[in-house]
């Protein structure tokens, strides 16, 4: 029997390249979790994608019940920025992998190149620690362009930018009306 797997899913198209690595050992379910993402209508169209992806591939797809998306709850900035929307993120993951019996818990943040990929393998160690939940780590990144891509073909959203405020204003060089 395969061992069960909770992967935070944070967008669909970073998830293919660790569902196509995993999907032969694993028992897959995703897990939603992603206040950092703004603003609303983008988190509703990731979220939307990550819903048909799960639902395309026969894969449970879990989020907290009692979250309703709040942007202006999640002011972060500055150097420990990424590190504490990682960690916002996969506490949950760890916690809910832990509480539902899941033999691992892993993240398709492992799978970007645009991301601080030893960062979130330290903070996913942590929480491992703090949750007694096991993480499963895998360099997802060889197969992140493909996967992508795919999803693209198939007609999935792919976002231009990365999720928070400043990842937007970074992206298009304009300020946000963020709240923040
Ligand atoms: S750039 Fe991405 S990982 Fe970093 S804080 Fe923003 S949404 Fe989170």
């Amino acid at each position: 029997m395969k061992k069960k797997l909770l992967l935070h899913i944070c967008c669909a198209p970073c998830s293919a390249s660790a569902v196509k690595m995993l999907k032969e050992e694993f028992d897959i379910s995703f897990y939603w979790h992603n206040p950092n993402i703004y603003d609303k209508e983008e988190y509703i169209k990731r979220k939307e994608a990550a819903i048909r992806y799960a639902s395309g591939l026969g894969v449970p797809f879990f989020e907290e019940k009692d979250f309703s998306y709040d942007y202006g709850g999640w002011k972060t900035r500055g150097s420990e920025q990424c590190g504490n929307c990682y960690r916002l993120r996969l506490d949950k993951a760890a916690s809910f992998a832990k509480s539902n019996g899941f033999d691992f818990f892993s993240t398709s943040l492992l799978s970007s190149p645009y991301q601080k990929h030893d960062l979130i393998k330290q903070i996913a160690g942590e929480l491992s620690e703090k949750h007694s939940a096991a993480f499963l780590y895998k360099d997802f990144r060889t197969e992140f362009y493909e996967g992508k891509n795919s999803l693209r073909q198939a007609g999935y959203y792919v976002q231009k930018y990365c999720g928070c405020a400043k990842s937007l204003e970074e992206r298009y060089g304009k300020k946000q009306n963020s709240g923040e």
